[in-house]
């Protein structure tokens, strides 16, 4: 794959610029190591000049008073134009994220949906008239919050910023986006994209820069209205302290440590594929990953000789490459990491069933990888079962009655996603019902499309996206009462 090597400005108000005292950082390609572009790395400057210019877009008040149906077709234009520039958008991602091919086409399709289903929604929102006492009148406006800053992880970065981005347009709210460190290129190509489509200057603007500093600093902003946050459980709840100093609206889209319940009156061979796809499907570095897998005593042998053989057949390497099921991990921090939980699971007792280390020889040589990971012997109150470890390891235990496994699957402090795999469809509901999760897939590999609510129970956070419900967390609700 040919190297970019390319430069990225912020996108200020419109324009590219340098961060205020020039300082940038490296992006790179996980599969090789090697650097792909330099970013410019904001400083706080740089985020009060972004406030300042989404904040004037906003109180000019031709964003947010633009028809729906002038914001719709702005909205659509802008997937029209990642239509246009689709193949470039998969393959800029692919590098930047080490993720293949095939995983990288869903996300971006999905991100291009997403501004289409979001085109639609914004022209049905409305107020309502309400019923008052004899002589009132009661009517409601939808208003957008105003600024917003989002802030997004880099797991699926374009497909991210457009979950958070399509909806704040439509409400008709202005943006300050931050993407992650690791991944910023795809969302400056959208923030042009966005502004070759004719969205205003200073209503989306893209800024990147160390986390912990201008992260902390957008929550804290007095100029932003609501922070919308997709990442880890821990930075959630630091968000959501520092907001409330300035009682900013918050939504936070957490981590997981999804159950998988796979029962013994299941299409084995759909349970055995989905299962392998719910944890594996981007190198596990999803937060409604399938980590925790409870297979029924009846059918555990069966099932597991299946999934092990099917594990084994995973190809992890190039990306780029067709046939290959798993790219790279995100950083060589972060295989650290995941080979941490691998050897904790093993002092715990766990035993590794297959994968459990960093491939080593060949393409393995650069980049950072590791090979699907499957550990046996777990029980749910061990860290392994407890924790996110956001890579490809799963941990299976065996169980044998319906409120026992329904108990387990909700002994977690996340609920975010699950999955049950049975033919009963009583049974599938009931459980269903059951389950503390904010998404319940029955026989489905997947969880989300546009229309579909996504979000978390618990610690897995609050608020949904993708849905039409969304807007709603981009609006304000004025309730004009007139005596008559
Ligand atoms: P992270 O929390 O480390 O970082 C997320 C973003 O927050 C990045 O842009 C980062 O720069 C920024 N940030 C870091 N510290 C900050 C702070 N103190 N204040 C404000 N911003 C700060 O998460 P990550 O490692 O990038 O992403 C992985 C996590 O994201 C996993 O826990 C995963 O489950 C979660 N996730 C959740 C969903 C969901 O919809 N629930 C979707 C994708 C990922």
């Amino acid at each position: 794959m040919k190297n970019m090597k390319k430069h990225y400005q912020l996108f200020i108000n419109g324009q590219y610029v340098d961060s205020s005292n020039g300082e940038v950082f490296e992006t790179h390609n996980p599969a090789t190591g090697e650097v792909i572009a330099t970013v410019a790395k904001a400083t706080k400057k740089d985020v009060d000049k972004a406030v300042e210019a989404a904040r004037a877009a906003f109180e000019s008040g031709k964003w947010p008073r633009m028809t729906a149906a002038k914001r719709a077709r702005l909205l659509n234009r802008i997937a029209e134009m990642m239509r246009e520039r689709f193949e470039e958008l998969v393959r800029v991602e692919v590098l930047n994220s080490g993720k293949t091919v095939a995983a990288a086409k869903g996300q971006i399709m999905q991100a291009i949906e997403d501004f289409e289903f979001y085109a639609a929604a914004c022209l049905t929102l409305q107020g309502d008239v309400n019923q008052v006492p004899n002589g009132f009148f009661n009517y409601t406006l939808k208003e957008p919050v105003g600024v917003c800053g989002q802030i997004i992880p880099w797991n699926y970065p374009l497909m991210m910023a457009a979950w958070k981005v399509a909806p704040a347009l439509a409400a008709g709210c202005t943006v300050v986006l931050k993407p992650a460190s690791y991944t910023p290129i795809t969302a400056y190509m959208l923030a042009e994209i966005c502004h070759e489509a004719g969205v205003p200057a200073g209503v989306l603007n893209v800024i990147t820069g160390s986390g912990s500093e201008i992260g902390p600093y957008m929550t804290e902003h007095p100029g932003i209205d609501k922070v919308a946050f997709t990442g880890e459980t821990e930075t959630g709840k630091d968000i959501m302290k520092r907001a409330s100093e300035t009682l900013k609206r918050v939504t936070l889209e957490l981590g997981g440590k999804s159950p998988n319940i796979v029962f013994d009156d299941c299409d084995l061979e759909g349970a055995v594929n989905g299962s392998l796809y719910g944890i594996f499907y981007n190198t596990g570095q999803s937060c409604e990953a399938r980590s925790r897998l409870f297979v029924h005593e009846n059918i555990y042998d069966e099932f597991m000789e299946k999934f092990l053989e099917k594990a084994s057949r995973i190809r992890v390497g190039n990306p780029f490459d067709e046939g290959v099921h798993m790219g790279a991990v995100i950083s060589k921090s972060h295989q650290q990491t995941i080979d941490h939980y691998v050897k904790l699971a093993v002092e715990e007792g766990g035993k590794i069933l297959y994968g459990g280390k960093i491939p080593e020889g060949g393409e393995y040589e650069k980049g950072y990888w590791y090979l699907p990971t499957v550990i046996g012997d777990v029980t749910n109150d061990m860290r392994v079962a407890q924790e996110e470890i956001f890579g490809p390891v799963v941990v299976v235990m065996k169980f044998s009655d319906e409120q026992d496994v329904i108990r387990q699957a909700n002994d977690s402090i996340f609920g975010l996603g699950s999955a049950i795999w049975t033919n009963d469809h009583g049974k599938a509901h009931r459980v269903a019902a059951q389950i503390k999760a904010g998404i319940v897939m029955v026989n489905s590999p997947i969880s989300a499309f546009p229309g579909t609510p996504f979000g978390g129970y618990k610690q897995s956070g609050f608020g949904r996206e993708l849905a039409l419900e969304t807007l709603n967390l981009y609006t304000e609700t004025k309730s004009v009462v007139s005596y008559i």
